[in-house]
């Protein structure tokens, strides 16, 4: 059995906006994970690095990890709809301007 091959593992990484699971090792061991090929094929597009850390698959998914990690912090709330600076700069140096 070829042990090279990408396969999602136990500990493998998901992304922290829709929770799918990716290929490559859990961001807090370091490296790169990798979003599959949504037809199914054999290409798969590295992932992105959250603000906040962890990976994500999507401008959405970004944009939802870091609010929903925002929404938690003392002076913020449920209410708060768009990203603080840093992380709004940080989505779109991922994925560019909206
Ligand atoms: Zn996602």
């Amino acid at each position: 059995m070829p042990t090279d091959k990408l396969t999602p593992a136990m500990d493998g990484a998901t992304c922290r906006g829709c929770r799918r699971p990716l290929f490559g090792k859990d961001y807090c061991f370091g490296g790169r994970a990798y979003v599959p090929d949504a037809n199914g094929g054999f290409t798969y597009s590295e992932a992105k690095t959250n603000y906040y850390g962890g990976f994500v698959c999507s401008r959405q998914c970004d944009f939802r990890a870091s609010l929903e990690l925002e929404q938690d912090m003392p002076g913020h709330g449920y209410s708060q709809k768009s990203l603080g600076q840093s992380a709004q700069r940080s989505l779109e140096n991922n994925w560019g301007l909206a």
